[in-house]
């Protein structure tokens, strides 16, 4: 899957670093300039949405539910974004796990909410209590069943 980051902007190198913590798969992630499979953004929506991460079909303003929906577009070109105000207390490595999750909505996983906590978990704050903020073995073995 090619991904592109309209450059310059503060979440580059999250993004990009983000794309490396799923290295290593059946399904890479490879940055390009142009025919994108994956749009990845930031916004600052300060408190008016819900997520701190949302993976959406390209071009749309819509909301999906809450925290963030995936796994329908896996085909098609799809955008990831994260809401920069939300973040702003993360660490960097919290920030990268956010655009890491995106990154596998975007791949085509949905949420896993069985034990122990994966990346692909909902909610950030429990991902963060149990240090989560890279693919973990069943995020990476999920994305090899896809692909
Ligand atoms: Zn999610």
């Amino acid at each position: 899957m090619k991904y592109y980051v309209p450059s310059p902007l503060i979440s580059f190198p999250i993004w990009n670093n983000a794309a490396a913590s799923w290295g290593g798969l059946d399904a890479s992630l490879t940055w390009v300039n142009s025919g994108e499979h994956i749009y990845a953004t930031n916004e600052s929506r300060g408190n008016t949405v819900a997520w701190t991460g949302v993976t959406r079909k390209k071009g749309t303003v819509q909301d999906p539910p809450t925290p963030c929906v995936g796994g329908f577009f896996a085909t098609g070109q799809v955008e990831v974004v994260i809401n920069w105000t939300s973040v702003s207390s993360y660490t960097t490595a919290q920030k990268q796990g956010v655009a890491a999750h995106e990154f596998g909505h975007a791949l085509g996983l949905a949420h896993n909410t069985s034990s122990p906590i994966k990346l692909m978990y909902p909610y950030d704050s429990n991902r963060h209590s149990a240090g989560v903020t890279t693919p973990q073995s069943d995020d990476k073995a999920g994305i090899n069943a896809l692909y």
